[in-house]
């Protein structure tokens, strides 16, 4: 998903990480570069524009240029920016009445029949009725594609294809006679561009469902956002995005909430009918920005014990810079550093001789403090520093960074000893 963008923002990151302090001309280079790679990425210009400019001004107003980790300071901040371009809070279904109705509209081949059939799944595995519906006038096939998952699934459904404004009333009533609680209607689609079926616009009114959803092929880019204007008419309130599985570039995902005023609910990643997840606007900034799966580094630190150790640590209050030195340890120790290292902020994709230059580095600085630094690190003021610097062979900036680091360790280690890992949200530095 998104793989070119991801690895060309990565970069960018990890250039300017690389320069440790950085100057204004380094920030204006470094949101240049984004806005380049967002734009080769197909995302809406007057998106990428809102964007960098929401991303620069908190930039000058939080003083990045001056503070001790700009870069991750910065990725902190496109990362929020990110979310909120994508909508900001995950949204949900509204799914009110007695039976919620669901519309799927859009394209043809974008995925409705597919999603209807996702969503009913999704829905039922959380405790709701659901009952599908086909109205598709126009292609016969259409209803047995619907059918054919429906039973694979264990699901009931209901053709209306043959008159759709007489049939879905009448199926309507039925539903609630029999106490399904929502009815996924899938419909036909139309070439890309070209308007939705006239009896569209006519049964909508008369069923009132409380979700009209648009679902749109990820792989059309920018494109699908012409494509859902003129679905607009039928009274959208939200957008499912198909087939991010595939070499999506990122563009209709970060372009189709803000231009469209619509949220992003679910998305298709994968043809099989467990392939649906809920839309989460900061999950989805991690994975642009390359930031990987935090979930999946979380278990792997349970696994290691490092957490658990780190926790109790933290419990006595007592989260120290030799305890981080045993953490850089034990995840040295974990294996595929780099894969295991790949997923934390501000590490991103580093070449493995890199982390182990890095990991050497920080582990002479903590050597080079004496007992009583390590266990109370605020006391090391600017001699101490020189003094650390010298004895480790690095420079102060260095030593610096490794304070800032071990800082942000212990707000993670915090967040984890605490058995919550929030939603993606991370301890950055604010
Ligand atoms: P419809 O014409 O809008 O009803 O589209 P369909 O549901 O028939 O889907 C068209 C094709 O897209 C089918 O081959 C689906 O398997 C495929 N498809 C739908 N959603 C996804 C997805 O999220 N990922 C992938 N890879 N394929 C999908
Ligand atoms: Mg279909």
């Amino acid at each position: 998903m998104f793989e070119s963008l991801s690895e060309r923002l990565s970069q960018i990151f990890q250039r300017l990480r690389g320069k440790g302090l950085l100057t204004q001309a380094d920030v204006d280079q470094g949101l240049k570069e984004i806005r380049a790679a967002l734009l080769s990425a197909d995302v809406h210009v007057e998106v990428v524009k809102e964007l960098l400019g929401r991303v620069r001004e908190r930039a000058v107003g939080e003083r990045l240029v001056e503070s001790l980790s700009p870069a991750q300071q910065l990725l902190a901040i496109v990362r929020q920016e990110m979310a909120r371009v994508m909508g900001g809070e995950a949204q949900k279904l509204k799914l009110s009445g007695k039976p919620a109705i669901v519309v799927l509209v859009g394209p043809a081949g974008s995925g409705k029949t597919t999603t209807a059939a996702k969503l009913a799944r999704h829905l039922a595995k959380k405790g709701r009725k659901p009952l599908l519906v086909s109205a598709d006038p126009e292609r016969p096939a259409a209803a047995e594609q619907l059918a054919t998952l429906a039973q694979r699934l264990g699901l009931p459904w209901a053709s209306a294809d043959q008159h759709p404004l007489d049939q879905v009333p009448q199926i309507l009533a039925r539903a609630r006679r029999e106490l399904w609680d929502v009815v996924i209607l899938d419909t036909p689609g139309s070439p890309p561009g070209v308007p939705p079926p006239p009896f569209l616009s006519e049964l909508l009114p008369k069923i009132m469902p409380s979700d009209v959803l648009l679902v749109v092929d990820a792989l059309t880019g920018q494109e699908a956002l012409r494509v859902a204007e003129v679905f607009q008419p039928l009274g959208l309130t939200g957008i499912i995005l198909t087939k991010l599985d595939g070499d999506a570039r990122g563009g209709a995902a970060l372009s189709l909430p803000s231009r469209l005023g619509k949220p992003l609910l679910f998305v298709g990643v994968g043809e099989r009918p467990e392939d649906l997840e809920p839309f989460h606007p900061e999950r989805m900034a991690d994975r642009i920005l390359g930031l990987g799966d935090l979930s999946g580094l979380v278990e792997k630190l349970q696994e290691t014990g490092v957490a658990e150790r780190a926790a109790r640590a933290l419990k006595e209050k007592t989260f120290t810079l030799e305890d981080f030195l045993a953490q850089l340890e034990a995840m040295q120790r974990a294996g595929p550093l780099g894969q295991l290292l790949a997923r934390l902020p501000g590490f991103a994709r580093p070449a493995e001789d890199e982390i182990a230059q890095e990991f050497k580095k920080m582990k002479a600085i903590i050597q080079s403090m004496t007992v009583e630094e390590r266990r109370n690190p605020h006391i090391i003021g600017a001699s101490r520093k020189r003094r650390i610097a010298r004895g480790s062979g690095t420079t102060v900036q260095d030593v610096n960074r490794l304070l800032a680091e071990y800082e942000q360790a212990k707000k993670l280690m915090k967040e984890l000893g605490r058995g919550r890992f929030p939603g993606g949200k991370l301890p950055f530095p604010r």
